[in-house]
């Protein structure tokens, strides 16, 4: 399926791995939950017409040894590897502000980036007195978040914005209180980025949250929304299922074995 405007290549970067994750560690109520299952984690690149978008800026290796995660490609290598130059790139999307979405934002100097009003609101706000909801934010990317907003460089959206032609951003909540999609126009139709909204397709297709949470509602609404906005259950990415590189074929070229091109079709299916 092609719609009118600008089409995009969506490659995803799969920058660190936690095997030693269980499923008790990701589901709530988990009937097996000693059983593994492996945690990978992405940031992604949008390529259309000589433009790049930064879709989050992955994890600072030092994040990754403290919590356990085993990095194992830089995203600014990653980009460099498909063209993409952080030293200029231009546009970053920041899906939330977990560690594990922002780290290296350092390396974007020339860069403006957008985030949800509601995540900044939260992540300087009240709900981050309490343990469980700030364990997965560090203060040290806090603070680049508002010198990069007291420097012009951060546009905090209200819940839905049009970043260029064919990207979009939108709200869901759910897995903390400013989580937001990317909607991508690609040669096969819209394709939802679904960041943390989810980690594993399982969650879509069980209709379950995520172990880690700030509003189950929301996540469970989310679901919904993703629906409404991808071309099919087979236009969905989540952001941490090892399925993804099941899934998608390698980038075209490169030779490099952690990034993956994600706008083509699925391999078997997707989310079923
Ligand atoms: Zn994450």
């Amino acid at each position: 399926m092609t719609t009118k405007g600008q089409i995009w290549r969506i490659y995803g970067i799969r920058h660190a791995v936690n095997e030693s994750r269980t499923r008790g560690n990701n589901f709530i109520l988990e009937a097996d939950p000693t059983a593994p299952l492996t945690l990978d984690f992405y940031s992604w690149v949008l390529i259309g017409d000589g433009r790049a978008i930064v879709v989050d800026t992955g994890m600072d290796p030092a994040k990754a040894a403290k919590h356990g995660h085993t990095h194992l490609l830089s995203p600014v290598e990653g980009l460099a590897a498909l063209g993409v130059d952080a030293a200029t790139a231009d546009t970053v999307i920041l899906t939330h502000a977990h560690y594990d979405h922002l780290g290296f934002l350092d390396a974007f100097p020339a860069a403006h980036f957008h985030m949800q009003a509601e995540e900044m609101a939260y992540v300087t706000g009240p709900w981050m007195e309490k343990p469980w909801f700030r364990r997965a934010y560090e203060p040290d990317e806090i603070v680049r978040l508002v010198h990069l907003l007291h420097d012009g460089r951060l546009t905090l959206h209200g819940r839905e914005a049009e970043i260029a032609d064919g990207v979009s951003v939108h709200w869901v909540g759910g897995h903390c209180a400013g989580q937001e999609i990317v909607r991508v126009r690609t040669e096969r139709g819209f394709v939802v980025l679904a960041s943390d909204a989810l980690h594993y397709y399982e969650e879509y297709e069980r209709g379950v949250p995520f172990a880690v949470l700030f509003n189950a509602s929301e996540m469970i609404a989310a679901h919904d929304v993703i629906r409404s906005l991808a071309d099919g259950d087979d236009h969905v990415l989540p952001a941490h299922d090892p399925r993804i590189a099941e899934l998608y074929p390698l980038a075209e070229g490169l030779g490099m074995k952690h990034i993956l091109r994600l706008d083509v079709a699925p391999e078997r299916g997707g989310a079923s």
